[in-house]
């Protein structure tokens, strides 16, 4: 099952961005909505303000009708950037 949140700085509060992967396994840069610079996709993610532990805060699970509302939506984009490209 995959899920979305917002990462948040368990010592700061600071918002980190948002994750999306799979319930349950380690917030890693790679489930990071923008990667930060200097980090591995498969570094363990730490607050950008002061360097501390991080948490999934909000955490909802992305349904199978979301992922296609969300297709759904970027396809209609690209195909509007490509009339006004033409
Ligand atoms: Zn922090």
């Amino acid at each position: 099952m995959n899920v979305r949140g917002e990462i948040v700085c368990l010592h700061c509060g600071h918002a980190n961005g948002s994750w999306s992967g799979t319930a349950g396994t380690a917030l890693t840069y790679s489930g990071c909505a923008t990667m930060p610079e200097g980090v591995q996709p498969d570094e363990h993610v730490r607050c950008q303000r002061c360097g501390g532990s991080v948490f999934l805060d909000g955490a909802s699970h992305l349904s199978a009708l979301d992922r296609v509302r969300r297709i759904r939506r970027l396809r209609r984009q690209l195909a509007s950037w490509d009339d006004e490209a033409a």
